[in-house]
């Protein structure tokens, strides 16, 4: 039994005696024919391995909102599913809820006796249309730390939601249209949800925006909405008497009467001009990032992204953990391993 290795190299990569497993790869050139790709959520920088020719995993609900806003299909596919044992020769692989959006994977990896946790994209808490993340026990984890630093803690869900639905009915009430500006997949779906539950407003939701609330839709989370580009879509909007959902960065389209918003985590510390923002995010805070951590009970712990440094001597310190960034493997170190 060779021992496995763990590091980045155009993507997460762990590399067992059954071959190359990549996690969420963002380079498709020069990869191994026995590699095998894993697609841990259906957001546009973590899809770009269901390009390559290897075979790929995901959970159906990941690759229907994929294939859905890219419209493309994807070959060489075989389904991930929560709880349920793959095989790869000696190498067995259990996917798991993130909670990050519809679909979004954990995976377990047991190789020799070793076993190894990537968390993707990871949220700890209920949502409107998400289950938090699974804590699974693990030797080593590889987790995403987008918001590894102490400052980024959030309110309790339950508060943004009312401050989102008080702010929206007041702007309203002013004769402003509250307008969303969020991703087109996962957050989106959250504020359709949130107004759906809370409000009998009608949303209005951009074309892309509706081709991922009806994936959602297919997987049972029920979204109430207009699209944008119909005649009563046109309408509405023309009118200012609804609730708008567009995506990030799509000012153009925005009506004179729009009062805009952003939702996100970066908004407990940055603000966003002139947009009201609030700190509704789809990633877990520091402080449920570090308790994700110790419930693993892993000895080995290597972050990646955000404040992967930081959140390393933290862990350090503070759980007497093996912490690091997760370190840049060469093509040579895989080579003579
Ligand atoms: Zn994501």
């Amino acid at each position: 039994m060779k021992e496995s290795k763990v590091g980045w190299l155009g993507g997460v990569v762990i590399d067992t005696d059954d071959g190359r497993m990549i996690f969420d790869p963002v380079a498709t050139r020069d990869m191994e024919r026995n590699a095998h790709v894993f697609i841990s959520h259906a957001h546009s920088d973590h899809t770009l391995g269901f390009h390559s020719n290897v075979t790929k995993y995901s959970t159906e609900q990941t690759r229907r909102i994929y294939e859905k806003l890219r419209e493309r299909t994807v070959r060489n596919w075989r389904p991930a599913e929560y709880g349920r044992r793959m095989r790869i020769g000696d190498t067995d692989i259990v996917p798991l809820n993130a909670g990050h959006m519809l679909g979004s994977a954990q995976f377990k990896v047991a190789a020799g006796s070793e076993t190894y946790v990537y968390s993707g994209d990871l949220n700890c808490v209920d949502t409107l249309t998400t289950d938090a993340a699974e804590v699974p026990e693990c030797d080593t984890l590889i987790v995403e730390a987008t918001y590894g630093d102490p400052s980024f803690v959030f309110p309790r869900r339950e508060r943004t939601y009312a401050r989102i639905v008080n702010w929206a009915l007041r702007e309203l009430k002013n004769g402003r249209m509250p307008t969303f500006h969020v991703y087109s997949s996962g957050k989106a779906q959250e504020i359709v949800r949130l107004f759906n539950v809370y409000t009998k407003l009608p949303i209005v939701c951009t074309p892309i925006v509706g081709k991922a609330n009806e994936a959602y839709g297919e997987a049972g989370v029920r979204l109430t909405f207009v699209e944008a580009e119909t005649a009563e879509g046109r309408r509405l909007l023309r009118k200012g008497n609804c609730v708008y959902v567009t995506t990030t960065g799509s000012n153009s389209l925005v009506p004179s009467h729009a009062s805009e918003a952003v939702a996100t985590g970066w908004a407990v510390r940055f603000g966003s001009g002139s947009y009201a923002s609030f700190p509704l995010s789809s990633h877990a805070g520091f402080d449920q990032l570090v308790k994700y951590v110790a419930g693993t009970g892993a000895r080995r712990v290597y972050v990646f992204t955000g404040y992967s440094e930081l959140i390393s001597k933290y862990l350090r310190k503070e759980l007497k953990i093996e912490a690091d960034p997760l370190p840049l493997l060469s093509q040579r170190s895989i080579l003579d391993f």
